[in-house]
């Protein structure tokens, strides 16, 4: 829904439904959205693999490099988004996992400052961030959280006229960690401040400022912040006085001076292993392969299941990275008929699929997958995989 300045709905279906019909149109767009989200991802992978690939071979060049770079920031906008569209789905089913493990709240902040620097600069914003003087761990997400303060920093950034001040300051309060962020931007009229946190909902002024948002990251944000036990509000003295966002979570935690490991290397070290690459989308077999090469591995390719099958005996690969939606053969028909081959058991079998969720992770192990990667894989994940591969 789109809402006035003063919080009036400006359009509303106007026909009486019953129950059972919004619930079916309901799930139809959840599955709608994981549908989109999926196939939008598709098209990332080549041109993620292929700017990597340019990358590879453009050191030295500034120029190249420079669009490289941009084109590797665009693609990851597009991912965040094609991500949140998936996530929306995720949330409306209930089913969003998160990882737990001990980090430092000067790791998340670090994190997230360095998500949002790129608008923060762009609006010539002052950003002042303000963290405690002790080390302060907690149990949680890291990822999650970091994207959650980056979401909100975002929104600072956007909601608010070049030049602005934007405020992070995180305090314990009691056993609580509360880290507010400050803007002195556009501010939110009262009606509408219970409302932002709902799904697509975009404040009809505020769309001068928007960057291409769908009107989820807050709703997105509160639920990552209530799985963490935590609460999310927003306060403003109404419009054009600047807003605040307040984050409380009752996370463990506990001042320390244990000092978290740096963030991997950039360099990645060599792979030497025989890859066969299926996938009936041929930028995206190539592109990948491209890839592969480069990390030192001997590479070929199949655009459809029946060479797949026949270079998996004459090829002899070590591992097979299969797409799974392919005509005819699919990838888990490939991999049903390798786990009963002899000559192909040994295979380490690496689905590389636009579908993330739990139950297409359970599918991918059920037909006899070894490992589950969501496309666009980053190279440091295959890098990584790989390289534990006995
Ligand atoms: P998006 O930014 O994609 O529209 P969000 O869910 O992040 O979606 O935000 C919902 C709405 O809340 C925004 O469209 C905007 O109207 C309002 N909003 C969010 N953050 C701020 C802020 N810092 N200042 C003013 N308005 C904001």
């Amino acid at each position: 829904p789109v809402f006035g300045p003063d919080g009036e709905v400006e359009a509303v279906a106007g026909t009486t439904r019953d129950v059972t019909e919004i619930k079916e149109s309901e799930r139809r767009k959840d599955e709608f959205l994981a549908t989109l989200a999926h196939e939008l991802r598709n098209p990332l992978a080549p041109i993620r693999n292929s700017i990597h690939a340019l990358s590879l071979n453009a050191k030295g060049n500034a120029a190249i490099s420079q669009v490289c770079d941009m084109v590797e920031r665009q693609v990851s906008h597009m991912v965040r988004l094609v991500d949140d569209l998936m996530e929306i789905s995720r949330i409306s089913r209930g089913v969003i996992e998160l990882r737990r493990a001990l980090t430092t709240l000067d790791t998340i902040v670090r994190s997230a400052v360095d998500t949002s620097t790129p608008l923060i600069v762009a609006a010539k914003h002052t950003l002042i961030v303000e963290l405690p003087p002790e080390s302060i761990s907690l149990y949680g997400d890291g990822v999650r959280l970091a994207q959650v303060i980056a979401n909100v920093l975002n929104n600072a950034a956007k909601y608010t006229d070049h030049g602005g001040h934007i405020l992070l300051r995180a305090e314990l309060e009691g056993p609580e960690l509360v880290i507010r962020v400050r803007d002195n931007g556009i501010g939110i009229a009262a009606n509408m401040l219970p409302l932002i946190f709902d799904m697509f909902v975009q404040v009809k002024n505020a769309s001068s400022h928007t960057h291409g948002g769908l009107g989820i990251g807050l709703s997105l944000v509160k639920h990552l912040v209530e799985m963490h036990g935590g609460s999310l509000s927003a306060t403003s003295a109404g419009a054009g006085l600047g807003s605040e966002f307040c984050i409380r979570l009752p996370c463990v935690v506990q001042q320390t001076d244990t000092s978290v490991p740096s963030p991997e290397g950039s360099e990645l070290p060599e792979v030497k292993k025989r890859v066969l690459i299926v996938d009936d989308n041929e930028d995206a077999a190539s592109s990948l392969a491209l890839l592969i090469v480069r990390l030192g591995s001997e590479v070929q390719v199949a655009n459809n299941g029946a060479d797949a099958l026949a270079l998996m005996n004459s090829f002899r690969p070590d591992v097979a990275l299969l797409d799974l939606g392919m005509p005819g053969i699919t990838g888990f028909d490939i991999a049903t008929q390798a786990k009963r081959t002899a000559s192909m058991e040994h295979i380490k079998l690496i689905a590389l699929t636009g579908w993330g969720q739990p139950e297409d992770r359970e599918r991918t192990r059920a037909a006899g997958f070894d490992y589950h990667l969501v496309k666009p894989a980053a190279l440091s994940e295959l890098q990584k995989l790989l390289s534990s591969l006995a």
